[in-house]
């Protein structure tokens, strides 16, 4: 057995940390031969809910799962973790202001990036999945000046696996069949789902469907799945945002299967003009640990506007919590 990893869940008490915790503990994240600590962290009014769940993880008996530590307290939360999932955020509630959202979160992951900064691992990797989780990310990282600012990222892998599943139920073919698919920028309705260097059991997928196929229905359908799984379910989606998580960390930490990429925002390095230190969505690969941006992609017009636009919001989000004061 490898050495336990210490894993910090925020808003370890919601339908995502719920979903999560589980997958996390039975080693589905980081390996069957990784034990794994767990500390959850929550609001004071969500603690009670988080030890309910423990005590379902508690009754599961992972073999895996050496100890659980919840707590309110972001100093001691985030002690020692070496993957930190920040999933809880304040959503957007009816008439708020995106100023009123942005300035909610910012006195969430202004301390918690503070925290991570002072008593985190070393080798800490944080995923933000709460949103708006870009920016989130954005400003958890200005608060963890230790911290290379590589090691926080955001959660796209859900819209990734979203639009593999379109696709793969387009072009009547297994989501394995699919290579080379990207999204694009924020973690946003702007978010830009690019087939243009996919291809599906080695063909082309630009030979298999149209630009209004893509336009009208692939591109909206990948962007408001999230609205309709509400409309549908009557709550938000948890279960595969969790699955997304941990497909993330897993492939962040044990890389990606050779000759293939997936899609992460992770900090631009300027690539494909997106403006340096932007927490933007990205082709990816990883290896040792490591994110790295897949180069040399043709970027065509469609792809470049379509970037552009939600590289700009990006842009619009660090200028607005500048503003406020948060970075
Ligand atoms: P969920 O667990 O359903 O969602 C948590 C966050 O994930 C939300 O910001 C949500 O954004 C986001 N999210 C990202 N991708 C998705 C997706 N595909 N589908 C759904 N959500 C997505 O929220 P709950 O309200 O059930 O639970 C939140 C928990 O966080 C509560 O227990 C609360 O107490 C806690 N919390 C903890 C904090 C802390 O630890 N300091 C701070 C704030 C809250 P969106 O709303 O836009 O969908």
């Amino acid at each position: 057995q490898k050495a336990p990893v210490t894993v910090t869940v925020t808003g370890a008490a919601g339908q995502i940390g719920y979903a999560l915790l589980f997958r996390i503990a039975s080693g589905q994240m980081l390996g069957a031969d990784t034990p794994v600590r767990l500390r959850l962290l929550e609001i004071p009014q969500g603690v009670k809910a988080a030890e309910g769940t423990a005590m379902e993880l508690d009754d599961c008996a992972f073999p895996l799962l050496q100890s659980i530590d919840i707590t309110d307290d972001a100093r001691v939360g985030f002690e020692g973790a070496n993957v930190a999932l920040l999933v809880g955020a304040r959503p957007r509630s009816a008439g708020m202001e995106r100023g009123d959202l942005l300035e909610a979160n910012g006195g969430i992951f202004k301390p918690q990036g503070e925290a991570i900064n002072a008593v985190a691992a070393d080798d800490v990797r944080v995923l933000v999945v709460g949103n708006p989780a870009n920016t989130n990310a954005l400003i958890a990282q200005q608060h963890a000046p230790d911290v290379p600012a590589e090691r926080f990222t955001a959660m796209t892998r859900l819209d990734h696996n979203r639009a593999l599943s379109q696709l793969a139920q387009k072009t009547g073919t297994g989501v394995s069949e699919i290579q080379g698919l990207t999204i694009w920028g924020n973690h946003s309705a702007t978010q830009y789902p690019d087939v243009f260097h996919a291809t599906v059991a080695g063909k082309p997928v630009t030979d298999l469907v149209d630009e209004a196929w893509l336009t009208s229905t692939f591109i909206p359908t990948v962007a408001k799945r999230g609205a309709a799984i509400i409309e549908a379910r009557g709550a938000s989606s948890a279960a595969s945002a969790a699955n997304a998580a941990v497909d993330h960390v897993r492939d962040w930490v044990l890389g990606t299967p050779e000759g293939s990429w997936t899609s992460a925002a992770i900090v631009s390095d300027g690539s494909y003009g997106v403006p340096e230190g932007l927490i933007s969505s990205f082709p990816v690969t990883s290896a040792g640990g490591a994110w790295e941006i897949v180069q040399g992609l043709e970027v065509g017009d469609f792809s470049r506007e379509r970037i552009d636009a939600s590289v700009a919001e990006l842009s619009e989000e660090r200028d607005a919590v500048r503003e406020l004061g948060l970075i």
